[in-house]
């Protein structure tokens, strides 16, 4: 009854990281993954959570029992304050709906699924995703029949955000069309529009009654600082729109495979908002309850303990700065080296990106050259994961990219 499946690629990141593993050159590099690596290129589990799994492990009044259909209480309690800000009038006028996810990806599923079943559609209307943008953005909500659009986000050129393009794409979109937002970081860009930009952003959604889901799965990550990382989002709040977000952990507690994150559904301020929230609610218990049951326990309980213990918070806070400093440091190295060697074109970007990843501009034949000749894997549209580098391979890696841009 198959015979007709077709054969599907393999997913490109994690044949990527197959072919990495594969290699036997002691100098390879890997710039492939978004995962966080320590400077000795070895991935690093945050103080905080190793004193956290600590607590949990050793508490005797914890089992392996299921969580309730919407997660720990503790965590999506704690998960929207940390994006929403602890002031933040939506949740006191009890607005918010937060769920527990499986990490991001689910969180951005979960959105998908709720939109497709319950946002109006009319005609026209598709979710519109940044060119480019996390390439499972595509495929998640293709899967639950929501129609893709592009507004373009980076100009070559530059090596920076394309805001004519981005704006003029915002402004003839369809009323009521889904608009998805990176909070911060821009994966796999790493560039992100400034205060004023989010601003006019804002102004053009609200006349244009554009939906915005937001996807957070750098907050602290990026810049150290966990508000700012969550500016825009809690800028559209202020402004009253109405929104989900969809929120990892993965990258900000490494907690990577513990699959640990929330979603979150804001309604709009108004008279009807608590009971909106939670009719909204009773059936993203349906949605969950009928994909996942229950979302898993460990994770989020690390999270959860993290969360909501001031001191241990603090903690996290240094844990975020060291893994976001050492990125910063990279940066820096990177584009020091290649000032050094005078490789030709500009660098600035280097530096000016934000967050996990780098653009570098370079082609998909100096990308091919860069793996085959010098064992250094990044993805074809030339992104580089700045966790990837370290004191030891930036030199390397400068002058094997020297080498390819010359040639
Ligand atoms: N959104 C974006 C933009 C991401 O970069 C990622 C991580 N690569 C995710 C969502 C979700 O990742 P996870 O499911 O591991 O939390």
């Amino acid at each position: 009854a198959f015979d007709a499946v077709p054969m599907a690629p393999t997913d490109p990141l994690f044949g990527l990281m197959a072919a990495y593993k594969a290699d036997t050159f002691d100098k390879k590099v890997d710039l492939g993954v978004g995962a966080y690596r320590d400077d000795n290129a070895k991935p690093w589990i945050l103080p905080v959570v190793k004193k956290a799994d600590e607590i949990n492990r050793n508490d005797p009044s914890l089992n392996h029992e299921y969580l309730p259909i919407a997660g720990l209480a503790s965590l999506t309690s704690a998960a929207a304050k940390l994006v929403l800000g602890g002031d933040s009038s939506a949740i006191a006028d009890k607005r918010v709906v937060s769920f527990q996810t499986i990490s991001g990806t689910g969180a951005v599923h979960l959105g998908a699924l709720f939109l497709a079943k319950f946002y109006p559609r009319p005609e026209n209307q598709s979710v519109y995703v940044s060119n480019p943008t996390w390439a499972n953005h595509h495929q998640i909500f293709q899967n639950v029949g929501l129609p893709i659009a592009q507004y373009p986000y980076f100009a070559k050129d530059i090596c920076g955000l394309d805001w004519p393009g981005l704006t003029a794409s915002l402004e003839s979109a369809a009323p009521r069309s889904i608009i998805l937002l990176h909070a911060c970081a821009h994966n796999p860009t790493g560039v992100d529009p400034t205060q004023e930009q989010w601003k006019a952003i804002a102004e053009i959604m609200k006349r244009r009654q554009l939906f915005p889901f937001f996807d957070t799965a750098y907050q602290g990550f990026a810049s150290g600082d966990l508000a700012k990382d969550a500016w825009a989002i809690q800028y559209f709040i202020q402004e009253g729109f109405e929104l989900c977000i969809a929120q990892s952990f993965a990258k900000n507690f490494g907690l990577y495979g513990q699959r640990a994150g929330c979603f979150h559904f804001v309604a709009a301020p108004g008279a009807h908002a608590e009971d909106v929230a939670k009719r909204v609610s009773s059936q993203l218990a349906i949605l969950t309850r009928s994909e996942i049951s229950n979302p898993p326990i460990y994770g989020a309980r690390i999270a959860s303990t993290v969360l909501n213990d001031p001191a241990l918070f603090k903690e996290w806070e240094a844990d975020l700065c060291t893994m976001s400093g050492r990125i910063v440091a990279m940066r820096k190295a990177l584009f020091d080296k290649l000032v050094e060697l005078k490789t030709p074109g500009t660098w600035d970007h280097i530096t000016n990106q934000i967050g996990m990843f780098s653009f570098t501009g370079l082609s998909e034949p100096q990308v091919q050259k860069l793996r085959e000749e010098f064992h250094i894997y990044m993805t074809k549209n030339g992104r580089i994961s700045m966790a990837g580098l370290n004191t030891r391979n930036v030199e390397y890696v400068a002058s094997a990219f020297d080498q390819v841009v010359r040639e």
